[in-house]
């Protein structure tokens, strides 16, 4: 067994904690990559894995991305990441949950976490109960916080609009076709907003019916799953799983732009390099959907309204451009170049 100095994605991690409590059966690593910024944000992850070393590799990748987002994201947060093991049975308990509470509370603040996959806002307000250093809680209409979905959807929007105006030297979306693989949350929140404004879209996803309910709704086109990812069309915008860009993807793509709110859009950091020798203005995942951190950043630091998620969200535009202009000046893809700037915001360079 390798130690964990041996893992491919061990980047000096200020601390990775292991948590083992037989009562409750909790098995848990909570990753801490960074709190240069503040304290550790990121969400914790519910995940029957079937080799423990593949939820370290877990921890330690996603805890570095969220110092990534939450730095470009301009928040006063470093990134960490919780990674509760399920049982085989993937049965989640009241127990469990208390004693990952306790667990986060033993950080003393370093590590806040929030909904990640397999975690729900009323898990988080079990774990409240045991330690405040949570987020994505219910709130109140108007104050920061609580589901992070719509906000991503509204941060991609305008990530969209950035990437059109840069590209195609268009501000006005009307008639520019968006093609959208996924209309869950995000997606299906970024489709109606860009109807608003005019824009054509093509809608996909693998429940072929909530494509085509939110098609007919919307006055667009929707495809099979499996056509999304070479329609011609301004932008694709990929607001499903994570890894869709690859060397057999990026050849098929028919669009300039490339602008989701997927996490982890990109197969291999060689896609990178594919996609920018191909000439398609790709918008680094974790800039453009940042917006649901903000939100419940916003909401765990306290005293914001959602004028202030607003007003933070639409800084997204700003960033993408930073990340744009310095690919153009250096000739960098610009995933290689977000991560260099995100590197230098937490003085990892
Ligand atoms: P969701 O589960 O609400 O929606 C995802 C949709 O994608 C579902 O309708 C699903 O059927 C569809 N889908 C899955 N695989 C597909 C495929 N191969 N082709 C077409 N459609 C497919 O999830 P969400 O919250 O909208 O998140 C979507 C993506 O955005 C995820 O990668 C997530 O990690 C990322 N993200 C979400 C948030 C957020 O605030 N919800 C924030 C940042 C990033």
């Amino acid at each position: 067994m390798a130690s964990l100095w041996d893992y491919p994605d061990f980047d000096a991690h200020e601390g990775v904690h292991f948590f083992d409590d037989p009562a409750s059966g909790l098995r848990a690593i909570i990753a801490i990559h960074s709190t240069a910024r503040g304290p550790a944000a990121g969400g914790t992850r519910f995940w029957h894995y079937a080799d423990s070393a593949d939820a370290v590799t877990d921890a330690l990748r996603l805890s570095r991305g969220m110092s990534y987002k939450n730095a470009m994201a301009g928040l006063p947060m470093g990134g960490g990441k919780g990674v509760v093991l399920a049982p085989a049975d993937r049965i989640k308990t009241p127990a469990l949950l208390a004693a990952f509470g306790k667990a986060i509370e033993t950080l003393g603040g370093r590590y806040v976490t929030a909904e990640d996959v397999g975690m729900t806002d009323a898990d988080m307000v079990a774990i409240r109960a045991e330690t405040r250093h949570v987020s994505g809680l219910p709130v109140a209409a108007g104050a920061a916080g609580g589901d992070p979905g719509p906000t991503t959807a509204q941060g991609v929007f305008l990530g969209v609009k950035a990437a059109v105006a840069r590209a195609l030297g268009k501000t006005d979306l009307a008639g520019i076709h968006v093609a959208i693989q996924g209309v869950g949350s995000v997606g299906g929140g970024l489709a109606r907003l860009l109807a608003a404004q005019g824009a054509r879209l093509t809608l996909a996803d693998v429940h072929p019916d909530r494509a085509t309910a939110l098609a007919a709704e919307l006055g667009a086109s929707a495809v099979a799953a499996d056509a999304i990812l070479a329609i011609e069309a301004d932008v694709l915008s990929p607001c499903a799983l994570g890894a869709v860009l690859n060397r057999d993807s990026i050849h098929a793509l028919a669009v300039p732009i490339v602008a989701g709110g997927a996490n982890n859009q990109l197969a291999t950091p060689a896609d990178a390099a594919r996609l920018h020798a191909r000439g398609i203005l790709y918008a680094p995942d974790y800039v453009i959907n940042a917006g649901g951190i903000i939100n419940v950043a916003l909401e765990y630091l306290g005293g914001s309204d959602r004028a202030a998620v607003d007003q933070r969200v639409a800084g997204i535009r700003a960033r993408l451009n930073q990340v744009w202009d310095e690919s153009d000046a250096t000739g960098d893809p610009t995933a290689i170049v977000a991560d260099r700037i995100a590197q230098r915001l937490i003085g990892r360079r």
